[in-house]
Order: structure tokens, then C-alpha cells, then sequence
């Protein structure tokens, strides 16, 4: 502000002394040094510091009046300035005065109270120029010169040098004053720029600490809130006033236990936990569980005795855990233990048994779940999965444990029991409420359970030995008719085994061209003659000689290789009856399982047609069961067959559900009536009146019959005369080998005898 002054006043004061120096050179002499130094330094005082300050004035109103101020300074200066000069008497007239001071203050007061910025700049600057001017000439034209005689003793200035010189001292102080204003403008801009950048980075940093999504307060050293933010608040579910910059940290943990629900003590804990935390070297992380299951992740960085902690949301990362957690040890649909957690916690019941304390593990597994998933569809069966499990968890002690092992077996772990008498009571508890029936969306289902039980320690103390004692015995109760419950034994360990052995074997049979078709010939009842054969597998294994069908064709529908068996069977015995006389028929047994695919009717056009066999000469033997499964599918697969032109048998009828639906459903060519009826022909008579039930519904319907398992001339003889069209059996020929079927034919072709008597002739010369 100084230098600002003395600018505008020595400024004002140079330009009005120059043209000063030009004023009536003809009668001033001199000027008296004192005089010039007060007006210069009037010029500084009355001018410089009242513009100054009109221009740091806070209203315009202020800046005029400090304008006005100014312009009389000038007045004041030129007149002061007048009065040093020598060589002449000034004298001035009233009226001029008093003009001059007016035009001084008023144009001074309008220049500076416009504010001389922008635009207006150049406006005041013009403004002031006037002032001083209009100022300056008005006085000039009222002063009246006198010439009088100078004192040679008094000090002068001569006009040109002290121009000169004044002039120069002027210049150097304006120049020295520009420079410290421009210094001083800079320095100021410079620390304006500075302060705008430092509010930016402060604005910049308060708008990051509110809007970051965790949750920040910074503990000092003395105990006091330093610093925190508006996401702290909502995080730890204060209100307004719960939190806020220097209020002592107990208050708000003692606020966060109160809005919290925490007591004094936990308060007091807490407080006393914040402390240490800070105290230490390391940052501490701790979590922190709220009511509505939010969970806060919190780390406390400690710096210079106090600390930052930051509060994180992690509930959803938490629940994710949790969640995955759970799907790693539960079943999603029953929200039972899963394999892993019912493996985990035998291990635990195991370990944990007393001496003379058993555990039990009992292995459930309902029976035909998959035809309640066939018929009924997946939702109805996974109802029924739920509702097991409610009756099972319904069944037990606290201290047993159900899981789902999947699909449709269930496990228990019956802990701490004292004998297998306990185990028996479950086993027979879990069989009857499981039985009972269930009513599902208006379907009314009833399904069985089979049960297998193993002990430890009697039967193993290893877990996953146990589990398989438990499978053993499971295999062996649904094998002994379902609905029931049985112990391990050690011997089913080993039928085990060689079941296992036998599995492994089979699978490789067929690429180690182990199987053989073998064909027994199909006798017409009146003329006695071959009208064709049924081929019937073999199997001879390397180390156990042939092994029977009834053997191994249940275990290669159980392991899934009946397909790819039964469709080798097929060609086969197609490619055999090709070679055969055209009369002969080939009848090919065919698995219930075979028709689970898509790939029977395949099979069959393929294996006709490798053959060159026409498909009227191909009869395909089925038995009940395939009617019992999804009947839609097996009935469209049955019509398929019989448009193919291939004949269609039922096979051991009378052994299952011999139900006459069947014939009604599907319009057989042929009944096999099975041998068990034919073994007791002779001596039960309700077989004998079986027998001629079937062959007189038979001939009524136009389906031929079979009598399977003839072996005698008395049965031969009596099915004759129940009308059974075509026998079959040992009494004309066990089941042989391909190579000796066109010996077998020639040899009743020769003979053109009853095909009994050319064998009986055979096995004569034999
Ligand atoms: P099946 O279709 O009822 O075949 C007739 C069974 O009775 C044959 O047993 C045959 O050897 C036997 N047999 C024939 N005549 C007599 C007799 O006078 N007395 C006695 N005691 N038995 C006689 P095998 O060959 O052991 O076959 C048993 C069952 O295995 C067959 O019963 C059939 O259901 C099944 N099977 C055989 N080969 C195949 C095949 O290639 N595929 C399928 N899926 N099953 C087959
Ligand atoms: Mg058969
Ligand atoms: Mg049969």
C-alpha cells in the first residue's frame, strides 16, 4: 500500500511540477527547496495514501470519498508547490481556489469510485488526468505573479536543474515504487494462485473423504476426533451429533454402543481395544457383526499415537462365504448334509465312540424312486426328496445326523448307540415312516425304503469302509425283495468282490471275443418240423468256463453294456439265419433296458440289413417287464419294430405280473408260455389249466404259442392236445453252436422224420 502511495503521489506530484517549470519562465527565478520537498512529500501524503487507500476500500461509496480526499490533496500540493517559487509574489484570486479545488475533488472522487477496473480503467485514468489538469489551469489562470527582487543569501533552486534533478529523483523513486509494486502484485498473485490450488485440493480431498465408500475416522493422540466422514456415520448407524470432529473418541464409542445396543461393558472393552490398537506397530484388522446382519471390516492404522481406522461393508463378500460354505457341505434341495459334511461327521462319531459304545451307519435308498421321476416328472420327485428328508430329520435323536448322498439315497449316523439293537429299531422306524404315504399336488405316492447297516467298530473303524459295509448290506436288502433292512456280513464282502471281478471281465468280453451265440430250434407242434431258432448267449471267461445268462445279463443291464451286447446279438444271429433255409425263422431276446435308448430300431435296420435277412423272418423276444416301463415310449418302439415287418413274442409269460392288459395294449404275434408251467404239467393241474387258458385265449386272439422247456414226450404229447402251436426244449435239442445247426437241418431234411427221432438217431450212433 505504501509503495502504491508513493506512485500515485510522487506520480500527480511529478507531472504537476514539470508543468510547473514551464509557468511564466520570464519572472520565476528559482524555486525555495524546502517548499518543493513539503509539496512532493504533500504529494505522497495528501495524494498518494488517500488514492491507495480508495483503491483497498471495501465500497465504492468509501473509494469516492477517499477520491475526493485525494483531489483536494492535489489542490493542496499544487498551492504549496505555487508558494516555493522565487523571483515573484503569487497571489490568487478566491473564485479560481475554490474551482480548481472542486474540479480536483470531484474528478478524483468520480475516477476512483467507479472502481478502475476492466474497461473502466482507461475511463478513470482520463478521469484523474482532468482532475489534475482542469485542476492545475484553473489555479494557473487565478494566480497573479508579481516580480520582486531575489535574497542572494537564500538558498534556490534553479528551474532547469532542479527540473533536472527533481525530474530525475522523481524518476527514480517511481521506478523503485513500480518495481515494488510490481513486486508486490506478482508475489500477491502468486499467493493467490497458491491459495486458489490449496482450497482446490482441499475441496477435492473433502469431496473424496465423503464420497468414498469406506468408512473413515481418524483418531488423534490426545484422545479427540480428528477427522471423519459422512460414510462413517451411516456404516456404524449413528445419527447426527453421534460423531463429529474433536469430540473426545470415548463419546463416540460410547454413542456407537448406544444406537448399537451394546452395553457399558462392551463400551468400556471397546474403548479399551481402540487404545491398544493404536499403541501398536502393526495395522490391526478385526471384524465387526451387527443385528441386521451387516458385517464391518475394520483396520486400525496407528499413527503418532492415535490412529486411522477405515470400517469396510463386507456383509455381501461375508454371505457370498457363507453361502459357498453351505453348498459345500449341504444339499441345496433338502438342505440336509451333503456326502462331505455326513463323512466329516461319522469321522467325528467314530473318533469319538467310548470304549463298548457302538455307531451305526445306515444306508437308505428308496425304492423305485426313477419311475415316480419317470411318470410323475421332476418337480413331483423332487417333493417327494423333501418330504423324505422331513421324515427322516422327524425320526432321529439331536445327536443323529441324516444327509443326502444323492439322488435318492439317504445315510444316518446313528452315534453312541449300545447295540445293533438300537440300529434295528431306527432301521425298522425310518422303513415305516418312510412307507407311509404321501400326498403331493393331488398324487397320492407310496414308495419303500431298503436299508443297509454296518457297526463300528465290529465291522470297520475306517469311514470310508464303513460307507462301503453299509452300500453291501443296502445291495443285499434291496436284492432280497426291498422294503427292508439288512446287517453287513463278511460274506457279502466277498460276493462283493467277485461280483466286482466278474464286472471288470465283462467289460472287456466283448472285444476279447468271448461271447457265442448258440440257437435252439423251434419245433411246430403238429408237423413236428423246424420253423426256427432262438439264438441265446454265451459266454465263455478265461479262468470260470461258460458263465449261465441269468448271471451276467442282469449285471450288463446294471453296468449299462446290454446295449452295445445285445446289438452284437443281433447281428450275429441275423448274419447266422441269413445262411439258413428261407422258411427259418431267428428269434433274438431283447433287455427291457434296450429299449431305454434311442438306438433299438437302429440296431435292428442295421443288423437286418448287414444280413441281407428279410425282416418277416426276425422275431424279437420281449418280456413283461418292458410293458411295466414308461409304456408310451415302449409302445412307439414296438409299433416301429412290427412296420419294420419284424415279428414280436412275449417271452416267459406267466412268471410276472401276466397281466392281459398287455395283449390288449399291443397286439403280440406270438406267447411264450414259460417253463416253470411246462416242468409241472403232469403233476399240478392248476398248471395244466394255465396252459390251456393261454393257448385257448391265444388261438382266439390269432397268437401263436410256445411251450418253452419241453423236455419229455409226455409234455410234448400234452401240449399237443392243449393246442399249443410250437414247443421248444430239450426233448429236441439244447441250445447249439452255429457250425452244427446246418448238420442238425440236413439231418432232418434227409430223414423227413419228426426232428425227435433223427436226434435220438444222432445220439445213438453218438
Ligand atoms: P429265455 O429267453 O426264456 O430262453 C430260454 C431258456 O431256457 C434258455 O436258457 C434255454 O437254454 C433254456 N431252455 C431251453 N429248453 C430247456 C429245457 O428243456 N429245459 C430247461 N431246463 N431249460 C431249457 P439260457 O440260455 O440259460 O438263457 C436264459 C435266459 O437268458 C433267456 O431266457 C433269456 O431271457 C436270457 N438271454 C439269453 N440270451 C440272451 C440275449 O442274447 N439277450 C438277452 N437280453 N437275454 C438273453
Ligand atoms: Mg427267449
Ligand atoms: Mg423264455
Amino acid at each position: 500500500m505504501a509503495a502504491i502511495a508513493v506512485i500515485a503521489g510522487v506520480g500527480v506530484w511529478t507531472t504537476h511540477f514539470v508543468a510547473m517549470l514551464g509557468f511564466r519562465p520570464d519572472l520565476v527565478l528559482g524555486y525555495d527547496p524546502a517548499v518543493t520537498l513539503i509539496s512532493a512529500l504533500m504529494g505522497v501524503l495528501a495524494v498518494g495514501v488517500p488514492f491507495s487507500a480508495a483503491s483497498i476500500a471495501n465500497s465504492r461509496r468509501k473509494s469516492a470519498a477517499w477520491g475526493a480526499l485525494g483531489g483536494l490533496g492535489i489542490g493542496a500540493m499544487h498551492y504549496t508547490g505555487m508558494a516555493a517559487l522565487q523571483g515573484c509574489a503569487v497571489s490568487h484570486l478566491f473564485f479560481t481556489t475554490l474551482l480548481s479545488l472542486v474540479f480536483g475533488a470531484s474528478f478524483a472522487s468520480i475516477a476512483l469510485g467507479i472502481r478502475p477496473v476492466g474497461w473502466r480503467y482507461p475511463i478513470a485514468v482520463s478521469l484523474l488526468v482532468l482532475a489534475v489538469c482542469l485542476l492545475h489551469f484553473t489555479a494557473v489562470g487565478g494566480a497573479r505573479l508579481t516580480p520582486q527582487a531575489l535574497d542572494p543569501s537564500s538558498l534556490v533552486f534553479e528551474p532547469e536543474l532542479l527540473g533536472v534533478v527533481l525530474s530525475g529523483t522523481a524518476l527514480m523513486i517511481l521506478s523503485a515504487a513500480f518495481a515494488a509494486v510490481f513486486g508486490q502484485i506478482r508475489l500477491e498473485k502468486r499467493e493467490q494462485a497458491e491459495a486458489e490450488r490449496l482450497a482446490e485440493q482441499a475441496e477435492l480431498l473433502s469431496s473424496a473423504l465423503h464420497n468414498m465408500s469406506n468408512g473413515l475416522v481418524v483418531f488423534g493422540a490426545d484422545g479427540l476426533i480428528k477427522l471423519h466422514n459422512q460414510r462413517a456415520i451411516e456404516l456404524l448407524n449413528l445419527q447426527a451429533g453421534d460423531l463429529v470432529d474433536r469430540m473426545p473418541s470415548r463419546d463416540f464409542i460410547a454413542n456407537f454402543a448406544k444406537r448399537n445396543g451394546r452395553d457399558e461393558e462392551w463400551a468400556e472393552r471397546a474403548i479399551a481395544n481402540h487404545g491398544k490398537w493404536m499403541s501398536q506397530e502393526e495395522v490391526v484388522r478385526v471384524e465387526q457383526s451387527f443385528d441386521d446382519g451387516k458385517v464391518l471390516s475394520i483396520s486400525c492404522r496407528p499413527v503418532n499415537g492415535g490412529g486411522i481406522l477405515t470400517y469396510d461393508d463386507v456383509s455381501d463378500e461375508r454371505e457370498h462365504q457363507r453361502r459357498m460354505a453351505y453348498l459345500a457341505h449341504y444339499d441345496a434341495l433338502t438342505g440336509l448334509p451333503n456326502r462331505l459334511l455326513f463323512r466329516e461327521e461319522l469321522d467325528r462319531a467314530v473318533a469319538r465312540a467310548h470304549r463298548g459304545e457302538t455307531v451305526s451307519v445306515l444306508c437308505l435308498d428308496l425304492d423305485h424312486f426313477k419311475s415316480v421321476n419317470d411318470t410323475l416328472g421332476h418337480p413331483i420327485g423332487d417333493a417327494l426328496l423333501k418330504a423324505v428328508a422331513g421324515r427322516l430329520s422327524d425320526c432321529l435323536r439331536s445327536s443323529d445326523t441324516v444327509a443326502r448322498l444323492g439322488g435318492d439315497e439317504f445315510a444316518v449316523v446313528q452315534a453312541g448307540i449300545a447295540s445293533p439293537e438300537d440300529a434295528t429299531a431306527l432301521a425298522q422306524r425310518l422303513i415305516g415312516a418312510l412307507g407311509m404315504p404321501y400326498d403331493l399336488e393331488g398324487h397320492q405316492i407310496i414308495v419303500g425304503t431298503s436299508v443297509g447297516i454296518a457297526l463300528s467298530p465290529s465291522d470297520s473303524i475306517d469311514v470310508d469302509q464303513l460307507l462301503k459295509c453299509a452300500d453291501m448290506a443296502l445291495y443285499r436288502a434291496k436284492a432280497d425283495g426291498r422294503g427292508t433292512y439288512r446287517f453287513f456280513e463278511a460274506e457279502m464282502d466277498a460276493k462283493m468282490q467277485s461280483r466286482r471281478a466278474l464286472e471288470m471281465a465283462l467289460r472287456k468280453a466283448l472285444q476279447n471275443d468271448e461271447f457265442e451265440v448258440f440257437y435252439q430250434p423251434l419245433v411246430e407242434a403238429k408237423s413236428e418240423q423246424i420253423t426256427g431258432f432262438e439264438a441265446l448267449l454265451r459266454w465263455k471267461q478265461t479262468e470260470r468256463g461258460y458263465v449261465p445268462p441269468s448271471e451276467f445279463i442282469p449285471l450288463a443291464e446294471e453296468i449299462g453294456l446290454i446295449g452295445r451286447i445285445g446289438a452284437w446279438v443281433l447281428r450275429q444271429a441275423c448274419c447266422e439265419a441269413a445262411k439258413w433255409p428261407e422258411h427259418l425263422k431267428i428269434a433274438v431276446n431283447l433287455s427291457p433296458v434296450q429299449f431305454k435308448g434311442q438306438a433299438l430300431v437302429l440296431d435292428v435296420t442295421s443288423a437286418l440289413g448287414a444280413a441281407g435277412l428279410s425282416p418277416h423272418r426276425l422275431e424279437l423276444e420281449v418280456t413283461e417287464t418292458v410293458m411295466l416301463q414308461d409304456t408310451e415310449t415302449t409302445l412307439g418302439i414296438l409299433h416301429l419294430l412290427r412296420e419294420l415287418g419284424v415279428r414280436i413274442s412275449m417271452d416267459d409269460f406267466g412268471t410276472g405280473y401276466s397281466s392281459l392288459s398287455y395283449l390288449r395294449k399291443f397286439p403280440f404275434d406270438k406267447i411264450k408260455i414259460d417253463q416253470s408251467f411246462i416242468r409241472d404239467l403232469s403233476d399240478k393241474a392248476d398248471s395244466a389249466a394255465i396252459v390251456r387258458a393261454v393257448t385257448t385265449l391265444s388261438s382266439d386272439l390269432g397268437i401263436s404259442t410256445t411251450a418253452e422247456g419241453v423236455e419229455t414226450q409226455e409234455q410234448f404229447d400234452r401240449l399237443r392236445k392243449e393246442g399249443c402251436t410250437e414247443v421248444q426244449g430239450y426233448l429236441f435239442s439244447r441250445p447249439r453252436p452255429a457250425r452244427e445247426i446246418p448238420a442238425m437241418l440236413a439231418d432232418a431234411d434227409r430223414r423227413r422224420k419228426p426232428l425227435a427221432d433223427a436226434l435220438e438217431a444222432r445220439s445213438a450212433a453218438a
